[in-house]
C-alpha cells in the first residue's frame, strides 16, 4: 500500500482496523488469508490490524475444524470471551441494564432490571451500580456502554433533549454522566433507532430491503428509518418524531406540549386514557388487552379508534420515504395478531397506492435491548476513524 499524503501512517493504520472489524462484523469469523481476499488489503497489511485489534480486545482467535486435510484453520472473531458491551434501555416504567459479548449474544443471567426511579440522580446510581456489577462479573473487559432513551437524542452533544414520558432526562448529558462514572465509553441512542437496529441485524444475512421502516408503538410512538442502507437521524438526532406529528386540529394536549399530536390518539397511553373514561375506572394496558381478546365491544371500539389514527402516520411515512419493509413493533401488536391487518388495511384508505403496494407490513421480531447493544457494538467497529468513505479509495490504492 503507497502511503499517500496528507493521509498519515496512524490513519491508514486504524482504517484497515476497521475494515477488518467491519469484515469480520458483517461476515463472520475469517481467516487472515480470507480478510486479505476479501478486503483487497495486503497480508501483512491484515496481520498488522489483526494484530493491533487482539491486542484492544476487539477481535479474538478461535480454532474451527474444517473438513480438508491440515491443520484446523485459525479464524478471527469479535471478542466475546474476554470482552463485552452493555447496554440499557429506559422507559418510563422499567429500565434493563444486560451485558453482551462482541457477537451481540447477551450472556444469560447477565439482564438486571429495576422500576425506573423518580429522579435523574437516582436513575443514574442505579445504572452505575448495577454496571460496575456486570463489569466486576467474569473478570471481562467492558468497552462500550449504550443507552436507549425514549425521546429525542441530540446525538452531536450525546444529550437526552426531549423525552415526553421519561421527562427526568430531559436536557441531560447521561453519556458523559455515566462515562465519567464508570471510565467506560458511553453512547446514548433514541429507542426507536435501537429497534431499527436490531430488524436490521436479524435480517442482514437475508434478503433486506434498502429503505426500511420501523414503527415503535409503545408508551409513545417512534419510527426508525433506514434510507438508501443509511440510518437516518436527521441533522441533530431528532429525526423519527412520529408520535408529535399534528394529527388533530386543536386536539388534546400532548406529554411535549403541543397540541392534537398523533400519540394525543394513537399511543398505548392515550388508549388507556380513553378505555378509562369509556368503562368509568382507570384502566392499564394489560387489563385493556385482555379485555380485548374477551370481545369487550367498548374496548374494541378504541383499538379500531386508535388503529385508524395510527394509520394516518403510517400513510405519511409510506407516501414520504416509500420503505420496501416497514416493521411494527408494540405489546398491542403483538397480543392481538390481527390489528396487524387492520392497520395495513386502514393504511391502505389512506396512503398513496402505488407507495402502499410496494411496502410489506410485517411484524417486528427484534427487540430493544439488542438494538442497544448492537449500537455499541457499532460504535466499537465504526469509531476507529471519523469518516470511512472519504478514506476508503486511497486506502485501497
Ligand atoms: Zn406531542
Amino acid at each position: 500500500m503507497k502511503n499517500l499524503s496528507p493521509i498519515q501512517p496512524k490513519l491508514l493504520s486504524r482504517i484497515n482496523e476497521r475494515l477488518v472489524m467491519r469484515m469480520v462484523r458483517d461476515r463472520g469469523p475469517l481467516t487472515r488469508a480470507e480478510m486479505s481476499k476479501s478486503i483487497g488489503i495486503t497480508f501483512p497489511t491484515v496481520i498488522k490490524a489483526v494484530s493491533s485489534l487482539l491486542e484492544s480486545k476487539l477481535l479474538e482467535e478461535v480454532e474451527v475444524s474444517q473438513s480438508g486435510p491440515g491443520r484446523p484453520a485459525k479464524r478471527l472473531r469479535l471478542a466475546s470471551e474476554d470482552t463485552q458491551v452493555v447496554g440499557v434501555t429506559l422507559s418510563d416504567t422499567e429500565c434493563i441494564v444486560a451485558s453482551a459479548g462482541l457477537d451481540g449474544v447477551i450472556v444469560a443471567g447477565n439482564t438486571k432490571s429495576f422500576p425506573t426511579p423518580a429522579n435523574y440522580d437516582s436513575l443514574l446510581a442505579k445504572i452505575t451500580s448495577l454496571t460496575k456489577e456486570l463489569m466486576r462479573r467474569d473478570d471481562k473487559t467492558t468497552l462500550c456502554l449504550g443507552v436507549s432513551i425514549p425521546g429525542i437524542v441530540d446525538y452531536q452533544e450525546q444529550r437526552a433533549v426531549l423525552s415526553a414520558n421519561l421527562p427526568i432526562v430531559n436536557g441531560k448529558y447521561i453519556g458523559r454522566d455515566l462515562q465519567a462514572v464508570l471510565g467506560v465509553e458511553c453512547l446514548i441512542l433514541r429507542d426507536a433507532h435501537a429497534f431499527s437496529l436490531s430488524e436490521r441485524l436479524l435480517h442482514e444475512k437475508g434478503e433486506t430491503d434498502s429503505n426500511v421502516a420501523m414503527l415503535d408503538h409503545s408508551e409513545g410512538i417512534g419510527l426508525g428509518m433506514m434510507v438508501n442502507n443509511q440510518f437516518l437521524t436527521g441533522n441533530k438526532g431528532f429525526a423519527g418524531e412520529l408520535g408529535h406529528i399534528p394529527i388533530v386540529s386543536d386536539g388534546d394536549v400532548c406529554n411535549c406540549g403541543k397540541k392534537g399530536c398523533l400519540e394525543t390518539v394513537a399511543s398505548e397511553w392515550a388508549l388507556e386514557a380513553k378505555v378509562s373514561t369509556a368503562l368509568e375506572r382507570p384502566v392499564k394496558i394489560d387489563e385493556i388487552l385482555v379485555l380485548a381478546k374477551s370481545g369487550n365491544e367498548p374496548v374494541l371500539r378504541e383499538i379500531n379508534q386508535m388503529c385508524d389514527y395510527l394509520a394516518l402516520g403510517v400513510a405519511c411515512v409510506v407516501n414520504i420515504f416509500n420503505p420496501g419493509t416497514f416493521y411494527i413493533y408494540g405489546q398491542c401488536f403483538r397480543e392481538l395478531p390481527h390489528l396487524l391487518d387492520l392497520l395495513v388495511e386502514n393504511t391502505r384508505q389512506y396512503a398513496l397506492e402505488p407507495s402502499f403496494l410496494a411496502c410489506n407490513f410485517v411484524h417486528a421480531q427484534g427487540g430493544e435491548l439488542d438494538g442497544t447493544i448492537a449500537s455499541a457494538i457499532n460504535y466499537l467497529t465504526d469509531s476507529l476513524v471519523p469518516d470511512l468513505d472519504d478514506y476508503l479509495t486511497i486506502a485501497k490504492e
